[in-house]
């Protein structure tokens, strides 16, 4: 393991870009706001539901958490929600767009449901009796990259990139989704952990699977130590995409095949548009439409599997986040306007 002093004298190393000043400040207003003292609550009528892995959860000094939607102080999104993405700073709320994304949302809920969600992960130090303090929160401008940063502080900072390791105690790791795939890693050994954001995207450049190697990197962590969770997302049964993606993948990954699923879509396709199935050909005989759907879950799963981590170590989450819109935010199923949770890990101190 390096030394920690060396870890400590910067704040986190990227492996990857450099940023530039305006995201940077973005992402420090965005860490303010959560450490100032949010308002006081306005009355929230239920908990923060968030799910665990069973696997992880035996580990003591562990903390961890993938949210889900009730249970937070946000109404934008139909309800009481636990929207834990900020509103995109810089659009009126008379532009078209804002209607349809997360700007409708405002920063004070959005502060106080992360706070919320610390307090139920138990990402608190001290006692309840006498004065509770949450651990720093660090979060990521997620780009849909394989940019994984050295987290070594809770200061505010300006991180951009969809991946974050760290060994340093009291802090809390949170990567945000509403359909992509969280992924959170812990080496059991070192005491070291990683969280990660796998849409398509980052799940072609290999984001998971160079985490697994940037903390065996920084932390010496060996594959075998490594227990992964990965989930909930989009998954296969609603995750459509374009006939072109089949390539991208086969371009990559060996076992793109497995990945992908052949849905035979005739029925719905012909119940919408019957006039175009009406001349062509004989009862039975009409051209099926074929749908790609992509198992991005499994594909992360496999990159965990080539990296060394054993399969036993490794815990998918079933549920499908497209699937459930009562449970869960989805980016797809609800058309662009949708919240967004978080998966949160941390070490206790
Ligand atoms: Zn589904």
């Amino acid at each position: 393991m390096p030394p920690v002093a060396k870890l400590q004298s910067k704040r986190a190393r990227r492996v990857g870009k450099t940023l530039t000043k305006a995201k940077a400040q973005k992402q420090e207003s965005r860490h303010q706001l959560i450490q100032s003292k949010p308002a006081r609550s306005k009355a929230v009528s239920s908990k923060p539901q968030f799910l665990t892995s069973p696997d992880l959860k035996k580990i003591s000094w562990l903390i961890h958490g993938f949210s889900t939607r009730p249970g937070g102080v946000s109404t934008a999104f139909g309800g009481h929600s636990l929207n834990l993405g900020f509103p995109k700073p810089g659009v009126a709320k008379s532009d078209k767009r804002s209607q349809n994304s997360r700007s409708s949302d405002s920063r004070v809920n959005v502060a106080q449901n992360r706070e919320l969600l610390l307090r139920a992960v138990d990402a608190t130090t001290g006692s309840k009796s006498h004065r509770e303090y949450l651990w720093p929160l660090v979060t990521l401008r997620q780009v849909h990259s394989d940019v994984i940063h050295v987290v070594t502080s809770g200061e505010p900072g300006s991180l951009s990139g969809d991946g974050m390791i760290t060994n340093v105690p009291g802090i809390v790791l949170g990567i945000l989704t509403a359909d992509c795939f969280p992924i959170l890693l812990v080496d059991k050994k070192t005491r070291a952990v990683g969280a990660f954001h796998a849409g398509w995207g980052g799940t072609l450049q290999r984001i998971v699977e160079k985490g697994v190697g940037a903390m065996r990197r920084e932390f010496g962590s060996r594959p075998q130590d490594i227990h992964a969770a990965i989930g909930p997302g989009i998954q296969k049964c609603c995750y459509e995409v374009g006939d072109e993606f089949p390539a991208k993948f086969e371009a990559q990954f060996a076992y793109a095949a497995d990945l992908f699923h052949e849905i035979k879509d005739s029925y719905s396709v012909q119940m919408k548009y019957p006039m175009l199935f009406m001349n062509q050909r004989a009862p039975g005989h009409g051209d099926l439409c074929i749908k790609q759907h992509l198992d991005l879950q499994e594909g992360n799963r496999r990159q965990l599997l080539d990296a060394g981590v054993p399969a036993r170590q490794i815990t998918p989450l079933a549920d499908c986040t497209a699937c459930d819109t009562k449970k869960f935010f989805s980016h797809r199923a609800e058309h662009g306007h949708a919240g967004r949770m978080m998966a949160v890990i941390g070490i206790r101190k």
